[in-house]
């Protein structure tokens, strides 16, 4: 049976990532040997780097005055780099949800932190308005995507103090305006690469300014000097970026995978809001996530949890399980994502709701 894959991460990722991967793992570039086992400093490798750091930057129209940087840690470490690199004498975060409150908690070893909006009041189920950001912080953090609960910044804000974003889960699936960000960063693991590698855009003129001790592996003007290669990069997740990099460009770019992204998502939304069995736990299409869709059984189902669960499961329906933290299910809708596998969840829930009527 076809296997449908709505994991949230690690998650789905174009056949032709995991075919071209798997080929430079027996034989890289013609050397005779693998990916796995030659010098990152090696010009077959450089090459790789080189090309995907291009590509990088074509896709998301990144200016010249930005690097592009693949190092280890995941964004979590990020979570820590960025108040080392800009952290003088205060900060603002958005809280969006647990990704967020875990790079607060980072930001506030440094010092004075703002959390300037927040809706954890309903656990994390809409995105906070109509805050205000100080003038006088050093930097404004956000999560556009927030990957337990399914809600997302959809548009590239206006902020008066450099602006910093976790992009991990929505890298790539929209055009984006980098010039409105002073960094913006993220786990590769959700819709790029397998995890290992993790990507920085940072404006070259933000750096520099802090007082404090800087370790040197995470000051993102190491990486920015050795192009990536101070220390042994992730080199098999970033020969895999390449190859989602080369897909995203055949398929005609972001603004095509935007496209489709919405539709995928219109498709569930619709399907989830018409069924009397199911209810999206983001009512606010505004910040409903086009990349992680998170429904529960509506009031009086609750009881037909599993069975849905086991029945999508017989279905090939993978990975739907909602986060603990929300319950029910979410279906994860990355780029690599085919429409056929949010219309056999549409179908399945079609389905379901004929048989438990
Ligand atoms: C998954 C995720 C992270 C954590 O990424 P790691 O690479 O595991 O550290 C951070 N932020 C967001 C938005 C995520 O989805």
């Amino acid at each position: 049976m076809k296997k449908h894959n709505f994991y949230a991460g690690p998650s789905i990722l174009p056949q032709f990532t995991i075919e071209k991967t798997a080929e430079a793992i027996r034989n890289f570039a013609d050397t005779g040997l693998s990916v796995m086992e030659v010098s990152h400093r090696s010009k077959e490798f450089v090459a790789v780097v080189d090309e995907a750091t291009k590509l990088f930057k074509e896709l998301l129209n990144i200016p010249d005055n930005y690097s592009v940087l693949f190092l280890g840690g995941g964004a979590s470490t990020q979570f820590a780099m960025i108040p080392f690199n800009l952290f003088v004498k205060k900060a603002a975060y958005l809280n969006t949800g647990a990704w967020s409150k875990k790079a607060i908690k980072e930001a506030k070893m440094f010092g004075e932190v703002d959390v300037v909006g927040s809706s954890d009041d309903k656990n994390f189920s809409y995105i906070p308005k109509g805050y205000t950001i100080p003038a006088d912080a050093d930097y404004f953090h956000i999560t556009t995507n927030n990957t337990i609960y399914g809600t997302e910044i959809k548009h590239d804000i206006d902020s008066p103090v450099p602006l910093v974003a976790d992009m991990s889960s929505d890298i790539f699936s929209r055009p984006i305006d980098v010039s409105k960000y002073a960094v913006i960063y993220g786990g590769a693991q959700k819709n790029l690469a397998p995890a290992g590698v993790t990507f920085v855009i940072v404006r070259n003129d933000i750096l520099g300014k802090v007082t404090h001790h800087l370790p040197t592996m995470m000051n993102y003007q190491t990486h920015i000097d050795k192009e990536s290669m101070f220390n042994t990069p992730p080199v098999v997740p970033i020969y895999a970026a390449l190859q989602t990099l080369k897909w995203l460009v055949d398929k005609g770019g972001v603004e095509e995978m935007h496209k489709t992204n919405v539709y995928k998502a219109g498709l569930l939304y619709d399907e989830i809001d018409r069924n009397t069995l199911f209810k999206a736990t983001v009512e606010d299409s505004e910040d409903r996530s086009l990349m992680n869709i998170c429904f529960v059984m509506t009031e009086g189902n609750e009881d037909k949890e599993k069975a849905f669960f086991e029945y999508a499961t017989s279905k090939g329906m993978v990975g739907i399980k909602g986060h603990r933290s929300v319950g029910g299910f979410r279906a994860s809708t990355y780029n690599a994502l085919p429409v056929e596998s949010v219309e056999a969840l549409v179908a399945t829930m079609q389905e379901f709701e004929k048989e438990n009527r």
